[in-house]
């Protein structure tokens, strides 16, 4: 390990800073074309540094259906895919997204140095970990493994809403890849994800009959009072199985008092533990839905599906976390890992059979709110582990199961 390290270029802490101020001061929520066309530019120019050869593409819409049931697509940013060495017998996938949570009404659009924290939109999240992963290839590119290992980066434009659009393109770049790599940032503690719960949302469309509330009420089906009855269906699923937990995060539907409203929407999140139980979860909502349509004059449409499926422990995983626990020592610092509930791309991967570690971006915390903050020294400490995994993978020092 040791002739491995003299290889590390460390990243220009002050530079580096500059363009996270600079990308952090750039709105790049994801549902504004503009800003996000913006920031992969100053991206794009950034990692032009590496002599690789650069292609956007635009990705499909984001169809989403509104309250009464009717579909609503809406725009999303390019999706940029950066490769070098094609030819390469060894090909690894980098990941990291350049959308961020805060629309640019929101007052929180530019950072803060705040002791040892910058304080900013997407500092953390991922903006950060987009520099990480810059430094990381430099390193791998500067030495003298250079060309042993080919590579492709993928800046994505949809992860915050769960990538709607760039799953297929991530889906497509996991095959035949040795290893992914996601720079989103490490948890609060330091620690990377080992495995990860998956997520799906569901959005359940209730149509009902409308009729005058006095005149005619008789004649009317309550869409809302159906919609609650589903909901609360829907509720009883938590503790059904291990480890899922299901969040009804609205029921909206209804107009004036006088009518018997025929249209309600009730929307939930859920998180599962294992594929299984995530092919389960679909079944029951679906028969819960078969049976609150089986109403009179009631129909119940099902919408959305698990949008990550579950991250589950590997031998490629396992081999990737205790290559990264090595390279951090080398470079100073201790490194453990823990399950958790949030998603990320690299559920995606692991789903493609893409061993993956996917929080090798900066340490920082309170992401996605407006209080989200990033220790710029980890800047160093992030790209130097970054970088090392590579020249381990790249000098066959790291081999990963598949
Ligand atoms: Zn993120």
């Amino acid at each position: 390990m040791k002739d491995l390290e003299q290889h590390l270029v460390p990243i220009d802490l002050t530079s580096a800073m500059g363009q996270l101020v600079e990308l952090s001061a750039t709105n790049s929520w994801t549902y504004n074309p503009q800003g996000l066309a913006t920031t992969l530019n100053m991206l794009l120019e950034m990692f032009s540094s590496l002599g690789a050869s650069v292609s956007t593409q635009p990705i499909r819409d984001h169809v989403e259906i509104d309250d009464r049931g009717e579909p609503r697509a809406r725009k999303l940013g390019d999706i940029a895919s950066i490769q070098k060495w094609p030819e390469a017998p060894v090909q690894i996938l980098l990941v990291g997204h350049y959308d961020t949570v805060f629309s640019p009404e929101h007052p929180f659009q530019s950072s803060t140095l705040k002791g040892d924290r910058l304080v900013g939109p997407g500092t953390a999240d991922m903006k950060g970990g987009l520099l990480v992963m810059h430094a990381a290839l430099s390193t791998l590119e500067a030495s003298p493994w250079a060309g042993t290992v080919g590579w492709q980066a993928l800046l994505t434009p949809d992860e915050e809403i769960g990538s709607p659009g760039s799953a297929e393109v991530l889906e497509r770049a996991s095959a035949e890849k040795m290893a992914g790599f996601v720079f989103e940032p490490s948890f609060p503690d330091g620690s990377l994800a080992s495995e990860r719960k998956g997520s799906g949302t569901f959005d359940l469309h209730v149509q009902g009959v409308a009729a005058h509330a006095g005149r005619d009420h008789h004649l009317g089906r309550n869409a809302v009072t159906a919609a609650a009855r589903l909901a609360t269906e829907l509720e009883r699923l938590n503790g059904h199985w291990e480890g899922v937990t299901v969040n009804i995060g609205s029921i909206s539907g209804g107009g004036p008092t006088n009518i018997v409203p025929d249209s309600a929407v009730v929307r939930l999140n859920v998180r599962v533990p294992t594929g299984r139980i995530a092919d389960e979860f679909q079944q029951a909502v679906e028969s819960i839905a078969a049976q609150a349509s089986s109403a009179d004059g009631i129909t119940v449409t099902t919408h959305g599906t698990f949008t990550r499926r579950p991250k589950e422990m590997s031998s490629g995983i396992e081999a990737l976390l205790g290559g990264a626990k090595r390279a951090a020592a080398a470079v100073g610092f201790n490194l453990d890992w823990h399950a958790t509930g949030g998603v990320s791309d690299g559920n995606n991967l692991a789903a493609a059979g893409l061993p993956n570690l996917d929080n090798l971006g900066v340490h920082g915390g309170n992401i996605h709110s407006d209080s989200e903050f990033m220790y710029p020294a980890s800047l160093a400490t992030r790209s130097a582990l970054s970088g090392l995994l590579l020249l381990m993978l790249a000098s066959g020092e790291l081999e990963v199961p598949q």
